[in-house]
Order: C-alpha cells, then structure tokens, then sequence
C-alpha cells in the first residue's frame, strides 16, 4: 500500500500553510492526571519539527481514552500542551474543541507556533466518521498529515473522513516509519524467520497468528494463549486463563501447523488468588488448584534460543503475567534474546501495547530494530497489509 507522505511535499507545498496533523497522543494518565508514558507524544517529534523547519503551522488533532462523544475533564488533551512544548522547545497553544469559532480563528493567527485541539471523542460524530464533523475539522488546515499510526486501523472522522475534504493528504514520518518495518515483515524477510505470540486476547489476534503461521519458519507460543492450546491438545490446565471459545480454533491451528509452532514445556504456576512466588511445573500436569502464569525455565531456554538464531523476528503478546515481577522472567528473557538477534544483526520488531512497555520495563526500546506504536493498528497491519486510514490518504 504505497501512500504519499511527507517526504514527498516540497516546502512550497508546505511554507505558511497549516498543516492539520492527526496524531495519536492517547497517552496514558497517572492519578496526577499528568501523562505518564511519553512515547507516542515522542513519537511524532520529528513530523512536527520537519512541518516547523518548513515554515508551517502544525493544528494537532487527537483522541484520549474513550470518552463516548461527550467532555470529560479527566479525558482532557491540555495538560499535553506544555509537555509538547518543553519536548519540542517551542510554544504549544491548547485551543479547546476542534468544532468551534474560537479553534478556526486561532488556527488563522500568525502568532502561535503549535495548536493543540481538544480530545476529539469528546465530539459525537467522531467515531461514526459524521461527514459534517469531518468538514468542520478540516477548516482547521490547508493540508493534512496523518501521523496516528495507533489510530489509523479506525475509520473515524479525523482520520479518514476528514480527507474528503483535505488535499494533499499524506503519511507523517511515524507511519512510514511504522509501514516501512511492518512492511519489511509482510515483505521478504530474512530466514530464519521467527515469531513469538502471547498475551491473553487469542480470538483477537487469529487472523495475525494465521498469516505468522503460513510464512514464519518457527512461532513459539507462550502467555495465557499458550494455555488455551495446551488445552487443545488435551491437557487440563488447571485454573490457569484459557479463553473456552477459542479452544476449537486452536486445535485447528495446531492440525494444520503443529509442525512449525513451539509450546511451552514447563510452566510457573500459582495460585491465582494467592500468587506468592509460583512453582515450576510441567506444563503437561498443571496442579487444579493452580494457574500458569510464566513460561518456565526450559521453555525460556529454548525460546530465546530459537529468537538469538533469527534472521527476523516479530514478537507480539507477553510470555506471562509479566507485570507481576514473580511471573516476568519469561517476557524479560524474550526481550534481551530479542537484543541480542538485533545486535547479530537480526531485524526485530515488537508490537501490540503490554509487549512493548515489557521492552520499555527491561529498558531495551533502542535494542530492538522497531517497537511500533500501534497496537491494534499494527497487528491489524500485518494480517491484512493495508489500513482504513491509509486507503484514505494520497496515492503514491
Ligand atoms: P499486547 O498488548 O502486547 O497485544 P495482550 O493485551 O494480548 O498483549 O496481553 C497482555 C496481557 O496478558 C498482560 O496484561 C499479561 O499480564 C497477560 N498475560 C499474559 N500471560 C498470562 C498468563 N499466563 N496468565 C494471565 N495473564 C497473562
Ligand atoms: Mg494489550
């Protein structure tokens, strides 16, 4: 899916223009109310300052959470304004909601640098791509950049909507970034290829197990998912998290690629309303009164084994319930033999939300070759090779 983008405006095309920029900053919120993960605001630097060095006025346009097409003051983008600011060293103005008089005449004034629009879910038409509100955005520029990775698998009225009524329309430089490393893995990559799924939302992540299964040469599976296909195989998984409904599909799965995917073979169980420090125990013979939480150690051994001999890796989903320090040790072994390829010379790339702040946690983000931003975004990428927002934007 080749989509023009930044790259590709001259600074003709962009001097004393405002460029309405999509960007995904639903960033996550601490009890302060202060945004206590910067990553994806980080994220979008270099768009905004290629727009500022080219002499146009960045209009930001963003989600929060899930506020239902109504305000909610805890849902507020304003406190990303000075921290926008400091990051990117020039003023950011926080000019209240997209659809009103006051945000369309500050969007025409010369003198603010950036201008930050309120949460867009707070407006009702935003999630049923309402035309008329795709309208009223788009008065806010005279081009548009979609830089929201994270949101550009919905098509929403600031993401695909919003360019019915705005040309050009391009990628910013976090989704071709985005594309060109998720690209790379839909693309030909370098054998062996390898990849590592987990987390607990199997129904959800079928149709990317499958497309990994059909092309990958190993997929080891660990996390609550490995627990719904041991179960398939006929082990009793005592109390362990197994999603029923996708037992049968898993069983598929495994007629029809047992011989390519891995599942753990020891396990460290708890119990689940008493997790001390867990045991390790066969993953054939879970005790009933315990549940998996973390590969075990011969499991881990052989995985990273597997990912240090990969030419490319993509792993996606935590090898247990890794937010507990006692079941973490499987995720942390992942992502250091996920640095380790990379440092071999392996491409290696980590998507899906709780994977990618395990890197952080192990502090390895700059250890893999991508950690992509996208969660849902990037795992519906791969399986399907193009996206709602994407189709909307300029051809190449
Ligand atoms: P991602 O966000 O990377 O796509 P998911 O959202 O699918 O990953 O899953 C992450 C969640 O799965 C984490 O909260 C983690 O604690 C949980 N998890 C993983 N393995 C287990 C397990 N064995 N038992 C219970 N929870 C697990
Ligand atoms: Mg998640």
């Amino acid at each position: 899916m080749l989509r023009r983008t930044l790259d590709d405006l001259t600074s003709a095309d962009l001097a004393g223009r405002r460029a309405l920029v999509r960007v995904d900053y639903n960033v996550p919120l601490g009890p302060d109310g202060g945004v206590a993960d910067a990553t994806r605001i980080e994220a979008t630097l270099p768009t905004l300052r290629r727009l500022l060095e080219a002499d146009a006025k960045p209009v930001l346009l963003s989600h929060l959470g899930r506020p239902r097409g109504a305000p909610r003051p805890d849902l507020s983008l304003a406190p990303v304004a000075p921290l926008l600011g400091r990051l990117l060293g020039v003023r950011v103005d926080f000019a209240g909601p997209a659809d009103s008089q006051g945000a369309l005449e500050r969007s025409r004034t010369e003198a603010e640098t950036v201008l930050l629009l309120e949460n867009t879910r707070f407006l009702p038409g935003e999630t049923r791509n309402d035309p008329d509100l795709a309208a009223r955005f788009a008065r806010l520029g005279d081009l548009f950049v979609n830089d929201a990775f994270g949101a550009t698998h919905r098509a929403h009225a600031s993401v695909v909507g919003i360019t019915e009524h705005l040309r050009p329309a391009v990628a910013g430089l976090l989704v071709e970034a985005e594309l060109a490393a998720l690209g790379a893995l839909r693309g030909d990559p370098r054998p062996p290829f390898v990849a590592a799924f987990g987390g607990a939302k199997i129904q959800d992540k079928i149709p990317l197990l499958e497309s990994f299964l059909e092309r990958a040469d190993r997929v080891l599976i660990g996390g609550a998912m490995a627990n719904t296909f041991l179960e398939a195989e006929g082990t009793d998984m005592g109390a362990s998290l197994v999603e029923e409904e996708a037992v049968e599909i898993a069983a598929d799965l495994l007629r029809r690629f047992g011989d390519r995917l891995s599942l753990p073979v020891d396990v460290v169980a708890a119990d689940p309303s008493a997790p001390g420090a867990g045991r390790v125990v066969s993953a054939r013979t879970v005790p009933a009164d315990l549940a998996a939480l973390d590969i075990g150690p011969v499991t881990v051994s052989a995985f990273c084994e597997a990912v240090r001999e990969a030419g490319t890796f993509f792993w996606n989903g935590p090898m247990g319930w890794f937010e507990n320090e006692a079941f973490a040790a499987g995720t942390v072994a992942l992502a250091h033999a996920a640095a380790a390829a990379t440092r071999g010379g392996a491409f290696t790339v980590i998507g899906g939300g709780d994977s990618a702040s395990a890197v952080r946690g192990a502090g390895l983000m700059d250890g893999v070759s991508h950690v992509s931003t996208g969660g849902g975004a990037a795992l519906e990428y791969l399986a399907r090779g193009t996206l709602p927002g994407l189709e909307a934007l300029d051809e190449a």
